[in-house]
């Protein structure tokens, strides 16, 4: 393992950390729980302790959702030149502060910092993407009819509640809350427990901007109390949602009472599919790269590599030998490539599938252990004699763990690419353009990549299929989402109704 080379500006962090008690942002200031709880929140590199934060409830949940309505009606009225201008100051007081940003996020996370400030610039891009739209997120359509005229405005829709998972969290955040703000709705956001310092800091950097009071509000706090309470909030019109499978079946029972809107994004078994005439080179690099980078701890990671039998055994070779170079080590070292694990939970889970694996009978070709006495380090790994109906190529596992299988022909590759009850992602590797087209439309997900790995274009629709959500994210599909389509109607003929009671 690696150790620190720049321990400086992170020592500084640290300790500034370890001094102060993370707050919930509720109209404008910084609160305490009204129950004066908190939660420690470690860092995964020994599990200590990294700083504690309030822990929210419906108490909190409730104060922050009164001042998100409250500033609903001004922040509505406020023109999307306005909204425009405040959310690009965002943007770049993220920019001034990426560097911070991106050390925070590893400490909190263990997420390699050579990942961490392009996090933070997208995130920055995502404020301005969607500040440029501001204006005509209004827009509608006009729809001329017989003696009338019909025409839609967008109007937004509320206070929306926004949850967050742990993985990537300051970028994910800002995917949500951007969208959000852009179209005139008033935030309440809850990040995950086991990593809430960034939103922390994109609470202070949306204040500073000068997001008016009440517009963005942060509660942290755990999903069963404060998760909970803002899916049953009833000025909450909407809840956007990224995390798991199972917890956003919870949430639309939750919001079901209140009739909320909700937008879940959740987990990916995702597919690679590399057919012999690839370009093998490239789709070993990104078959790698999407499952290990980010600890694989990422929804759109491709944790299921399919490749064609003929030339199977020389492809696995070749990813076993690069596999076993990954450099595992402390998140803050630029050399890093796989950090620790977010929490030991997550450490646990990831590792009882090397046991599960091995149980199944497939077999353990590269990793398969933890890595030391103390973090969350495990050794990547590679799983390969597997077969679909595996667990390890059905479930969802969350860490640097990759599973290989087999496939005969493009009728068996896509029956097994479409084998698991997860649609999000797929990613297909062929120069032959007729089948590439036909594979992509057979694939059972929401989104496509041929001969790339996940390159995201904000204008596209982002989000998937089956267990892996409802709805879609990325340009005018968020506006959606956060607005209401109204429809007027204005007779111009001067036509009447007909007559009753004459
Ligand atoms: P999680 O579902 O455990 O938690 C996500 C958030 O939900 C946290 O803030 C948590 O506190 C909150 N929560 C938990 N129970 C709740 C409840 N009953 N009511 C309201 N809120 C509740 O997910 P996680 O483990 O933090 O994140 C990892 C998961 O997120 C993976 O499955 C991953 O694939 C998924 N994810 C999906 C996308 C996507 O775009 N599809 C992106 C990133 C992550």
């Amino acid at each position: 393992m690696t150790a620190i080379s720049s321990p400086k500006p992170a020592e500084q962090l640290r300790q500034q950390l370890s001094q102060r008690t993370l707050k919930h942002f509720i109209g404008g200031e910084w609160q305490d729980s009204a129950s004066g709880e908190t939660f420690e929140v470690h860092t995964p590199t020994d599990n200590s302790l990294l700083t504690a934060a309030a822990s929210g409830d419906e108490h909190d949940i409730d104060r922050a959702a009164q001042a998100a309505w409250a500033a609903f009606p001004a922040w509505k009225a406020l023109d999307g030149k306005a909204r425009r201008k405040l959310l690009y100051k965002v943007a770049a007081l993220i920019e001034d502060r990426a560097e911070e940003l991106a050390l925070a996020e590893s400490m909190d996370t263990g997420q390699p910092i050579r990942f961490m400030k392009s996090a933070a610039i997208r995130a920055a891009e995502n404020f301005r993407f969607f500040a440029d739209r501001a204006e005509a997120a209004q827009d509608g359509l006009s729809l001329p009819a017989d003696g009338f005229l019909n025409y839609t405005i967008r109007q937004p829709i509320g206070p929306v509640g926004i949850i967050t998972p742990w993985n990537t969290p300051f970028m994910l955040s800002s995917w949500k809350i951007a969208p959000a703000l852009a179209s005139g709705c008033t935030v309440v956001h809850k990040p995950a427990e086991w990593s809430p310092v960034t939103a922390t800091l994109l609470a202070e950097i949306m204040h500073e901007a000068g997001i008016p009071a009440g517009v963005v509000n942060l509660v942290h706090g755990y999903g069963e109390t404060a998760g909970r309470a803002l899916t049953e909030h009833p000025h909450i019109k909407a809840i956007a949602f990224i995390g798991e499978s199972s917890t956003g079946s919870s949430i639309q029972k939750q919001g079901a009472a209140t009739l909320k809107r909700v937008h879940l994004e959740l987990g990916g078994k995702n597919p690679v599919v590399v057919f012999a005439d690839a370009d093998l080179e490239r789709a070993l690099d990104a078959a790698i790269f999407m499952l290990y980078s980010l600890n694989g701890q990422r929804c759109t990671s491709s944790s299921r590599l399919l490749v064609e039998r003929s030339i199977h055994d020389d492809f696995v070779k070749k990813l076993a030998e690069r596999v076993s170079n990954i450099k595992v080590g402390d998140p803050l070292d630029p050399a890093t490539e796989v950090g620790p694990l977010i929490h030991p939970r997550q450490f646990e889970k990831v590792c009882s599938y090397f046991d599960i694996a091995r149980a199944d009978g497939a077999t353990v070709a590269v990793g398969g252990e933890r890595i030391g006495e103390s973090g969350n380090y495990v050794r990547p790994t590679l799983f390969t004699n597997a077969r679909s109906e595996m667990r390890i190529a059905q479930e969802e596992i969350f860490g640097p763990v990759l599973t290989v299988l087999p496939f005969d022909d493009e009728a068996d590759a896509l029956r097994i690419a479409n084998d698991v009850p997860y649609g999000l992602a797929g990613y297909l590797w062929t120069n032959d353009l007729t089948r590439a087209h036909r594979f992509a439309q057979g694939l059972d997900v929401g989104m496509v990549w041929i001969n790339s790995e996940n390159v995201r274009h904000l204008p596209s629709p982002f989000g998937g299929m089956k267990a892996s959500g409802i709805g879609r994210d990325g340009g005018d599909y968020s506006f959606d989402f956060y607005m209401e389509t109204k429809n007027i109607a204005v007779n111009l003929d001067g036509r009447g109704a007909a007559k009753l009671g004459v």
